[in-house]
């Protein structure tokens, strides 16, 4: 298929998917397979080994790369496989600037993983350019964001970092998984690759855990393939199965998403027992102005505060939600609710956490795909325990 008439509604259900060559059957088969036959020494159909590539995954990378308006994307075996081939295109030395609130794996793989083989990392707020800026020395190699941020759901400008890295002759990598491409692109505002976790929105079902990368050079992906295939953190068959089937209905649920994410955002507003609430759509978001530039929609990513900061009425509603599951994770089509002091951040030190404004009580939704009205009547019902 031509990708670059049609709009991404179109995209997201046909790009990268040809009715398979042996039998028509629409949907890409999985090829369950490690290796294939060749005819003579050397004389194959494309695929001669299934680390360096395989037919399902390359469909599956082929969609990736149209709905993010990019060259070419190269999928792994969870987002921080991804991560962790992006890093390895540094060298000892070599210096990476990136937001103080990350993701925890991905604080983690830099600090715990990377730092100890000599690569220097430095974080910062990012809500302007200048506190990075002041950082950039000779080393500098990266700028590495992820925007909007988890949990506190700060908003980096993508076009201004994309100035300062070409300004500078940096990569910019923009981690995309909490918006999807379905509400940012960031290629498009001019990042060099582009991250998704596709264990969340991509995949969208909580069934598989995928990572994949996004970018718009050939010399990227040369350099990328290389350590794909050299390093081996591939995914299987039936995991880019599910992802590709998951993307065919990434616009119909960020939708949804995105209207249950603003109605449950302002019944929390307006909810005694909560101090504040992190949302992007509201209106006095420090970044709003940004994320309108920026984005579709503002998704369905909620965190809050109790009054008080209240750590033990926060943990009743945590152990009290009955449609919102605890659990790890987001973006899947049911709503799930976490404590990510606990959680997902629980391997960054309480210090960097308070110091970058994560309470201990907030509270993080992802608001999932249910009837809101049932989601709000739950919300309910726990905050009155
Ligand atoms: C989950 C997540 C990751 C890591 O992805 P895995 O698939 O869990 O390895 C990276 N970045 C963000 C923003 C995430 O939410």
């Amino acid at each position: 298929m031509e990708n670059n008439n049609y709009k991404l509604d179109t995209l997201l259900i046909h790009a990268g998917v040809e009715p398979d060559p042996t039998t028509g059957a629409i949907m890409t088969p999985i090829y369950q397979t490690s290796t294939y036959v060749q005819e003579a020494p050397g004389k194959h159909k494309g695929y001669e080994y299934a680390r360096t590539q395989n037919p399902t995954r390359t469909a599956l990378q082929n969609a990736i790369a149209a709905i993010e308006y990019g060259k070419h994307a190269l999928s792994f075996g969870s987002g921080l496989a991804a991560s962790d081939a992006v890093m390895k295109l540094l060298k000892p030395g070599d210096e990476v600037i990136s937001t103080n609130d990350l993701y925890g794996g991905t604080y983690r793989i830099f600090t715990k993983i990377f730092q100890p083989y000599g690569i220097n990392f430095h974080f910062t707020g990012m809500s302007e350019v200048s506190a990075a800026e002041a950082l950039i020395n000779a080393n500098t190699k990266m700028l590495w964001i992820e925007t909007p941020t988890n949990p506190l759901l700060n908003i980096i400008d993508i076009e201004a970092f994309a100035q300062l890295a070409k300004k500078h002759n940096l990569l910019l990598v923009v981690d995309n998984t909490f918006a999807s491409p379905y509400l940012q692109n960031p290629i498009k505002l001019g990042a060099d690759i582009v991250l998704h976790s596709a264990t969340k929105y991509l995949g969208g079902h909580s069934d598989v855990v995928h990572g994949v990368l996004i970018v718009n050079t050939d010399e990227l992906n040369e350099q990328l393939s290389f350590i794909q295939n050299s390093c081996g953190a591939v995914p299987g068959p039936h995991d880019c199965w599910l992802v590709l089937r998951g993307i065919k209905t990434l616009h119909v649920r960020m939708q949804r998403h995105c209207e249950n994410g603003e109605k449950i955002a302002h019944y929390l507003r307006n909810h005694s027992a909560i101090e504040k609430v992190y949302w992007i759509g509201f209106e006095d978001h420090p970044n709003h102005a940004v994320a309108k530039k920026q984005m579709r929609g503002f998704g369905g990513m909620i965190s809050f505060v109790l009054k008080g900061d209240d750590v033990e009425k926060a943990m009743k509603v945590l152990s009290g939600t009955k449609l919102f599951a605890l659990a790890e994770s987001l973006g899947g089509v049911e709503s799930l609710i976490g404590h990510p002091a606990s959680m997902t951040h629980g391997s960054i030190p309480r210090e960097e956490r308070l110091k970058n404004g994560l309470a201990d009580s907030l509270i993080r939704l992802s608001v999932g795909i249910e009837d809101v009205d049932d989601l709000i009547a739950d919300l309910e019902q726990a905050l009155a325990l």
